[in-house]
Order: C-alpha cells, then structure tokens, then sequence
C-alpha cells in the first residue's frame, strides 16, 4: 500500500517526468544522478533547478546515505551558475522545504538565482 502510494506520486510528479524524459525541460545539464534545467517561470534573469532523478519530496528526506548526493547536488548548482555566466558577479541557491517556505513541488529541488542584484532578507 505504502510502495503503491509512492509509485502513483512519482508516476505524478512533474520532476520526475522531466528527469526521465517523459515531460519537456530546457535541460542545461544532466548526468547519472541530477538533472538541471531552466525554470518555466523565472524570478531572475537567470533561474535554473537542480534536482535529483531519484524521487526526494525535500530537504527532510534526505538520509545518511545521501551525504554524496546532497553534495553533488550543491556542485551542480556552483556548476550551471559558472555555464550560465553568473558565478562570478554573484547567484544564489535556494531550497524552499515545507509549505511556508514556498515549496510548490514536492520533488527535491535547488534553485539557482542570478543575473540581477538580490536583495536580502528574502521575501
Ligand atoms: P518551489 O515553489 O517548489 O520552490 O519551486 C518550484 C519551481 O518549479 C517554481 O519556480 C516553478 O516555476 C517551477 N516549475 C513548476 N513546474 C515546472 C515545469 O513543469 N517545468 C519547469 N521547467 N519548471 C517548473
Ligand atoms: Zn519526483
């Protein structure tokens, strides 16, 4: 019931859809473990994700087990920030983790900001 339960939630999930091809991103890197593309609705100039193919909800979902993986996700980050020309003026990664911090898709995700001045703190 429970492996049922999870199968229709990834078989529903947006990212998930992208990550395996079945849905259209603008995919700006992709390797065996993460995929980063360019967000359908910009905040900034430059707005990508990054996202693990495996299936995480958040930030909480996180195990020990994947100490390697969180660090490659962040790696990424730095990465699609350096191609898109914005790391060295400045960028920022965001993950928004629960309802009151915005998160609208439940499949683990980093955003990476750039290519305008941000301000602080955050809205
Ligand atoms: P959150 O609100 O969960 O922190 O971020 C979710 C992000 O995913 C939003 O910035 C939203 O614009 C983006 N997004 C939602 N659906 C899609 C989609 O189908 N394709 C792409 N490229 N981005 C999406
Ligand atoms: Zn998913």
């Amino acid at each position: 019931m429970a492996e049922e339960h999870t199968r229709t939630a990834k078989a529903e999930c947006i990212f998930c859809r992208i990550a395996s091809g079945e849905a259209r991103a603008e995919i700006v890197h992709q390797d065996d473990v993460a995929v980063a593309f360019r967000d359908l609705n910009p905040q900034a100039p430059i707005h990508l994700l990054v996202i693990p193919r495996r299936h995480i909800g958040s930030l909480r979902d996180l195990s020990d087990n994947d100490d390697k993986l969180a660090g490659h996700l962040v790696r990424i980050c730095v990465q699609a920030a350096e191609l898109a020309g914005i790391a060295e003026r400045g960028f920022r990664i965001v993950a928004n983790s629960g309802r009151e911090a915005g998160q609208s898709v439940d499949h683990l995700h980093f955003h990476v900001l750039g290519g305008r001045p941000m301000r602080w703190p955050p809205g």
